[in-house]
């Protein structure tokens, strides 16, 4: 049973015959992508306050040190990013700032706001102003939070990391893979275009790796709405000295996830944290985000390569590298999507939505200005690193 599975009405039917099948994978078992992609971004650390305390972990900071970022920073930033051709801003938060984070609430209440997703509401509205699309993670969600946001972001994402109980998320208040699976659930419920992935090497077993992959493929079955997963290693900072998988496992993590998923969803993996040149040949189909702007907030330790270096990495794997948007091109509506466009349309999504994005993000990218125009010409592929 996943931790938190009952707790949170999440049920996942991972196949014991499924997971035999998935441990056997090894690279040469999957085949290379055909090309990479990645997307233009700035990251937004909206707040470093976190109710958790994972023990890999250098982006929380304790209440009375948690950062808060004010409308005029983040107007800043996404000024910043669109000037320098971003298409995508990257909110990146800890989980749900518990009431020990009192100055955080005092400073959210100030500004008019109840909660950080009505908070998030407002700098969305600043980002698009701006001309990026937003792409926001703020941790575990529940329907109501994220249905606050959803239409205001172009997709959003949480890692699952793993369905395993492991002692990197110990602590009095312990993160749920069964959370998780619910956020990740919601978002499919709400037809969000969705991010999330496994991290690799924080205690969990190889059959751990194979449950995550395969859960992440049910969601994915039930809902059409997972977009990329992510195959991030845990490395080395101040608060972890457990180590990195080695280039190795993290290739059969990778082909296991290739594997395990479907051939819509892409397979990235993060060329700050990973080894990328070693793996580009195990199924991976994306690099993620590279911003010309801002460091990765998340692990400063590991600046984002620039972009010459993702054009080196997919040159040396013989295959083209493209510009994406925040949102992949299958979820766009037809009229969105470019002629040459090849792949499969993810067609209508669950529930109510009756588009995958929202009218305000479609506005936006068709919009007549100097944003839409950038985001057309990255559907186009007229732009490359
Ligand atoms: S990994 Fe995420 S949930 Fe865990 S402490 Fe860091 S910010 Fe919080």
């Amino acid at each position: 049973m996943i931790p938190g599975e009952d707790a949170y009405d999440v049920t996942v039917d991972v196949d014991d015959d499924a997971v035999e099948d998935l441990l056997s994978v090894r690279p040469a078992d999957v085949d290379p992508a055909e090309e990479l992609s990645f997307a233009r971004n700035v990251f937004v650390p909206l707040t470093t306050a976190c109710r958790y305390t994972c023990t890999y972990c250098t982006y929380f900071d304790p209440p009375g040190e948690a950062s808060l970022l004010s409308p005029g920073e983040v107007r800043e930033i996404v000024r910043e990013g669109a000037d320098a051709g971003c298409t995508e801003a990257l909110f990146t938060f800890g989980d749900d700032p518990d009431d020990r984070y009192e100055r955080v609430h005092e400073q959210l209440r100030e500004w008019g706001h109840d909660s950080v997703h009505s908070y998030v509401r407002e700098v969305c509205e600043i980002t698009l102003a701006e001309g990026l699309l937003p792409h926001a993670n703020p941790g575990d969600q529940t329907r109501e939070q994220m249905e606050l946001v959803a239409d205001l972001n172009a997709s959003m994402g949480v890692m699952l990391e793993t369905t395993a109980d492991v002692d990197a998320h110990a602590g009095p208040r312990r993160k749920e893979p069964g959370q998780r699976l619910n956020t990740i659930r919601n978002a499919g419920e709400l037809g969000v275009p969705f991010t999330t992935g496994i991290l690799v090497g924080i205690g969990e077993t190889w059959q751990d790796r194979a449950e995550s992959l395969l859960a992440i493929r049910e969601m994915h079955e039930r809902y059409g709405h997972v977009q990329e997963v992510i195959v991030q290693p845990v490395v080395d900072n101040e608060r972890w000295s457990g180590g990195s998988p080695s280039v190795e496992d993290l290739r059969r993590a990778v082909a296991m996830a290739r594997d395990a998923l479907p051939e819509e969803v892409s397979v990235q993996v993060p060329p700050n944290l990973a080894p990328a040149r070693e793996v580009v040949d195990c199924g991976i189909d994306d690099l993620g985000g590279v911003s010309p702007v801002t460091d990765d907030h998340v692990n400063p330790d590991y600046a984002w390569p620039a972009l010459r270096e993702l054009e080196s990495i997919a040159e040396a794997a013989g295959v083209p590298l493209r510009e994406r948007l925040p949102v992949y091109e299958r979820y766009l509506p037809a009229d969105l999507r470019s002629d040459d466009f090849d792949g499969e349309p993810a067609g209508s999504p669950p529930g109510e939505a009756d588009a995958w994005v929202s009218e305000r993000i479609r506005d936006a990218i068709s919009a007549d200005d100097e944003a839409g125009e950038r985001y057309r010409a990255v559907i186009g592929g007229g732009a490359d690193g």
